[in-house]
């Protein structure tokens, strides 16, 4: 907006005519006072302000704008009837104004200063908003890099107060943060800890993990520094990502070594008390049979309902004690495959029959849905009915109010996939994964159902070495698929 400030009322009207039909907003003032109160209250781009005036002259008037901050830098073009000698006009720019305009106005003379000065202003103006808008960013990003790093501090403040090893990478993974405990293992605070030769290399497990952005966890032996030893350590990493976008990695290093060796004992005691007992157990079955077919001979010998339940509660020993045996041979890297070309659908009947006859008393009902298999799978019979029985004894097990269960087969271009669905009390989401881990019992269900947690862990590893996959789905009170995939070639 433009000021006109004229103590006459017919040079304001044309001027302000002159002004409007360029388009230019116009405000008008009758004498210097009126035009200093307008120009501190609203914001003017120019002010054309008459010289000669009654009471305080333009002069006074442009010398008291030049001492207020708000109007200091307000362009002035003066107007004069009078006065065009240099004295005069030299006071007019002395006292803040930017030009020199008189009176008769030539308007197309006059009209090319406003534009001049206008546009100046307006340019002026929107810098001055640009430098403000900048400034306050600059403020904004200080304040937030004085944050950050109060916020980083405190971050590596906690993890040096860990008592495992830690240290953060940044996003190109490489080690920008190590704690004081690291340096009991590596001497630099760039390089991993030294692992035993028979363990991962950290960095190749790394770099695999980092292409897929995943955390990676993992069980490794490293050097101590002083001592030489080598000790496990459970290392763990995990990318931290902020919209989205990779920020970097934190990790640590947990000492689990003396966990390793307790798990040691206790894998070497069960892997020696199974064997102890295997034996006299399988005298003691072979004795219970012979009694067994004894008494049968004589109808009347009552005692053989007898026989035959110890030889029944003998049979549920020996798997539970077969069981232990396979887990110590898994820890042991014993357990061998024998593969050989077999008949995947006799297997899964026979194995339902197996099932319906030794849990005659439950009424229990196996549906069938079949996928048609007509091709030999190469797989370890034994092995694979063992993954079977597990499945739709868990089925049966954990189903106490249903007694329906389905095995399904899908055949596809390069596998064969098997499903026992059940209808029973279900597996909560977040314990899934876990019941494929060695002794690992849903709580829920543990007190309520015998068992020792180590059958889906046996199967899961028959599986592993068939390279097929293994896993289930589940719903809370509404029953559990557990399945297995066999590769055809
Ligand atoms: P066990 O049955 O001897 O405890 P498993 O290794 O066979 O051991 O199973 C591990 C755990 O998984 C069980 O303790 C049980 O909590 C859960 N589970 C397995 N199968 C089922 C199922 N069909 N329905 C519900 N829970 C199951």
């Amino acid at each position: 907006m433009i000021l006109i400030v004229d103590d006459n009322q017919n040079n304001i009207y044309s001027l302000k005519k002159l002004l409007e039909s360029k388009d230019f907003q116009v405000d008008t003032a009758n004498s210097g006072e009126e035009a200093l109160g307008k120009a501190l209250k609203n914001n003017y781009a120019l002010i054309i302000l008459d010289v000669q005036m009654p009471g305080m002259d333009g002069f006074e008037v442009a010398e008291n704008f030049a001492g207020y901050s708000k109007t200091k830098e307000i362009p002035i073009i003066f107007l004069s009837a009078v006065n065009t000698e240099k004295k005069f006009i030299t006071r007019g720019y002395n006292s803040g104004g930017k030009d020199y305009v008189t009176k008769p106005i030539d308007p197309e003379i006059l009209m090319l200063k406003v534009k001049t000065f206008y546009n100046m202003q307006e340019n002026s103006l929107a810098m001055k908003k640009t430098q403000q808008s900048l400034e306050l960013e600059v403020k904004g990003r200080r304040e937030a890099q004085v944050s950050m790093k109060s916020e980083i501090d405190h971050f590596q403040l906690m993890l040096e107060a860990l008592p495992q090893i830690a240290f953060t990478l940044n996003e190109d993974g490489i080690v920008n943060f190590v704690n004081k405990k690291w340096f009991e293992y590596s001497s630099s605070d760039q390089e991993f800890p030294e692992t035993h030769s028979d363990d991962l290399n950290i960095d190749e497990e790394f770099q695999r993990c980092k292409k897929k952005g995943k955390a990676l966890e993992l069980e490794v032996r490293i050097k101590n520094i002083d001592s030489g030893e080598y000790r496990y350590h459970l290392l763990r990493m995990s990318p931290v990502y902020q919209n989205k976008k990779l920020k970097n990695w934190v990790g640590t290093f947990t000492d689990i070594e003396d966990q390793k060796k307790v798990e040691k004992e206790k894998d070497e005691f069960l892997s020696i008390a199974s064997h102890e007992l295997k034996t006299p157990l399988t005298s003691i079955k072979a004795y219970m049979q012979l009694l067994d077919r004894k008494l049968k001979l004589n109808t009347e010998n009552t005692e053989a309902v007898f026989v035959t339940k110890a030889l029944d509660q003998i049979e549920k020993l020996n798997m539970l004690i077969t069981d232990l045996l396979d887990v110590s041979k898994i820890e042991n890297g014993k357990l061998k495959i024998n593969k050989k070309p077999n008949d995947l659908e006799k297997l899964i009947h026979n194995t339902i029959d197996t099932i319906l006859q030794t849990h005659e008393n439950q009424n229990v009902k196996i549906e069938r849905h079949i996928g048609k298999i007509n091709q030999l799978i190469s797989f370890d019979d034994i092995r694979i009915e063992q993954v079977l029985i597990n499945f739709l004894t868990n089925a049966i097990k954990y189903s106490p109010e249903n007694n329906q269960v389905i095995v399904t087969t899908f055949v596809d271009d390069d596998e064969v996939k098997v499903s026992v669905t059940d209808f029973g009390i279900g597996i909560p989401d977040f314990k899934q994964d876990a019941v494929f881990r060695k002794f690992y019992r849903v709580e829920e269900s543990s007190v309520q159902f015998q068992g020792m947690g180590i059958g889906l862990y046996i199967c899961s590893e028959i599986i592993k070495q068939h390279h097929g996959t293994i896993g289930l789905s589940s719903k809370l009170e509404e029953g559990s698929t557990f399945y297995f995939t066999l590769p055809l070639n």
